[in-house]
């Protein structure tokens, strides 16, 4: 699985420039396009007309609650428009927005209401990772899933120190936190089958084929690296 996120990035031009350039790759089905929200029905319309095999997801939503909210895109208006995944958790929500576990929760819990998957990212400050604290801030993340059906949920892991950094953790250390996460989420009751578990942080052409052949991660989640079709196409094969 290949999640490209674009963050506030694009135009309808590049939408359709980026989904003409990808449209010939093997692995398209694998692939997940998260442009602004804005786009999204613009992308779908490209993706129905010339029949191509790949998901949208949202990078953001609101949680369905019965008050109004102005400027609110909820999970019904996503599903409508032909999206089946949304991004929640992302750490620069979680820190701009101050996105608290009570609301990230509301938004899962309301897209698996609608049939929406979740991407749920989860990551370390650099402070975490300093203090060896790395495992225990990913599980206190990870506590909300409780009360979730996660059949249809994936892990990003994201440390938050290597998105659009350049750095990223050493091969054995994001194995290492693949196993655990695995754990992890067996202990939150997901079945093995179910588990998917992504890396996102500085992805590149350099450095992607490796991270993928690492047994415990089973995609990516491209930033930077995604706004470029040729890098994009090098990295999803
Ligand atoms: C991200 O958007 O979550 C991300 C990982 O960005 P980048 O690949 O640019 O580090």
């Amino acid at each position: 699985m290949f999640v490209a996120n674009w963050k506030m990035n694009g135009s309808s031009q590049k939408v359709e420039n980026w989904l003409s350039s990808i449209s010939s790759s093997q692995n398209l089905n694998k692939c997940i396009f998260c442009p602004p929200n804005l786009f999204l029905e613009e992308a779908k319309k490209i993706i129905k007309k010339n029949n191509l095999d790949i998901s949208l997801g949202a990078q953001n939503v609101d949680p369905d609650i019965e008050i109004s909210l102005t400027g609110g895109i909820s999970p019904s208006m996503l599903k409508e428009i032909g999206c089946n995944y949304v991004i929640i958790g992302h750490s620069e929500r979680r820190e701009f927005y101050k996105e608290s576990p009570e609301l990230l929760f509301d938004k899962a819990f309301s897209c698996l209401e609608k049939n929406l998957k979740v991407i749920f990212c989860i990551g370390e400050s650099q402070e975490d990772r300093d203090s060896s604290k790395t495992k225990e801030k990913l599980s206190e993340q990870l506590r909300l899933l409780s009360d979730l059906n996660l059949e249809d949920f994936s892990i990003a892991y994201e440390p938050v120190w290597a998105i659009g950094s350049g750095k990223i953790p050493l091969l054995e250390e994001i194995a290492d936190i693949g196993s655990f996460l695995n754990k992890e989420l067996i202990s939150l009751g997901q079945k093995q089958d179910e588990i998917t578990i992504l890396y996102g942080g500085s992805v590149n052409t350099s450095n992607a084929k490796q991270i993928l052949q690492l047994e415990s991660i089973s995609g990516l989640l491209i930033g930077g690296a995604s706004l470029d079709e040729k890098q994009f196409l090098e990295i999803i094969g």
